[in-house]
């Protein structure tokens, strides 16, 4: 019987083993047709002042329409990219598209604010970085103030003057670079001192323990303490209640992005937000429906 019951457990492993792997497959095998395709497109996430409530820029976070499994997430179809070269053209695509957004809304005169973009380590630290972006910063009229560059610990690993020299280029172009998922790599502090960077976004893992583990209360308020000290820019990342938001006001956390105050949104969503340009902190997600 527990013979039976082994082979029963290893019959309903195998199969949801199957379906997984099988969706992996077809991702793995539909992604370079992705673009041509045009089943990416774009969500932006809204980031607010804290202070004021007032959104001051936004995440542009990259969307897969897949013909049979729907809208993929990138978090899961962006490790399958990063292990071939796919990524450096998903990572040019969602550049391009940012700035001819960019484009459009100041051609339309709609009020814009700066997009952060989610920048892979592999395309960072490609030779051509710096001469894409002057490419399409020229092609598209954009003003480089209004891009920041999102990239992880990960990516400064790497060979220290190789970092150095990209970080520096794009400062002298008036490009921002943000450290994203702060707290969660190799958080050396060492980092925030020998490169430039302006903003330190606090990963939401810690942002979801408010309340709940006063160790993490500790690393969040050590993190805004040291990036004031430092005169960085500091971001609360995936903040989804009141509680948490209190917290950081205390704090004093710089902006604050998450559920709390929009999910990501599509272009036109996001367009009307533009518009309206404000986000009252305070108003919780059934209020938000009503901004129209
Ligand atoms: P990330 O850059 O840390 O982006 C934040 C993620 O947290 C987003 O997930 C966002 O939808 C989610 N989030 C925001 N607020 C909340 C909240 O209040 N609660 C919760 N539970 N989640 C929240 P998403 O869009 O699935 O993106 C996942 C990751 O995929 C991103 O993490 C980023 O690392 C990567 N990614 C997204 N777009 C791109 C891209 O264009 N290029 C590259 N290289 N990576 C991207
Ligand atoms: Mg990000
Ligand atoms: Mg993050
Ligand atoms: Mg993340």
């Amino acid at each position: 019987r527990a013979k039976e019951m082994g082979k029963n457990n290893y019959q309903i492993y195998s199969a949801s083993l199957n379906i997984s792997s099988f969706k992996l497959y077809t991702l793995e095998r539909d992604l370079h047709k992705a673009i041509q395709n045009e089943e990416l497109y774009l969500d932006f996430q809204p980031r607010v002042d804290t202070a004021t409530g007032k959104m001051v820029s936004a995440e542009a976070l990259v969307r897969w329409e897949h013909p049979i499994w729907g809208q993929v997430s990138p978090g899961e179809f962006i490790p399958l990219a990063e292990e071939s070269e796919l990524i450096l053209d998903i990572g040019d695509w969602v550049l391009e598209k940012v700035c001819s957004y960019l484009q459009k809304w100041s051609e339309n005169k709609s009020p814009i604010v700066p997009i952060s973009i989610n920048v892979s380590a592999k395309r960072f630290l490609r030779n051509d970085l710096i001469s894409k972006m002057k490419y399409v910063l020229e092609k598209t009229n954009t003003d480089p103030k209004f891009i920041e560059l999102e990239i992880t610990e990960t990516t400064l690993v790497y060979n220290e003057e190789t970092v150095s020299q990209v970080i520096q280029s794009l400062r002298e172009m008036g490009i921002r670079i943000a450290l994203d998922d702060f707290g969660t790599g190799f958080s050396s502090l060492t980092y925030l001192k020998n490169y430039p960077i302006d903003t330190i976004k606090i990963d939401q893992s810690f942002i979801q323990n408010i309340n709940i583990a006063k160790s993490d209360e500790m690393i969040i308020k050590s993190i805004i303490f040291l990036a004031k000290g430092l005169d960085l820019n500091v971001v609360a990342e995936g903040v989804e209640t009141n509680d948490q938001l209190t917290f950081l006001k205390q704090q004093e956390c710089d902006e604050i992005q998450g559920y709390l105050f929009s999910k990501p949104v599509d272009e036109k969503r996001f367009e009307q937000l533009l518009k309206n340009k404000v986000l009252k902190v305070n108003n919780s997600l059934q209020n938000q429906e009503n901004i129209e």
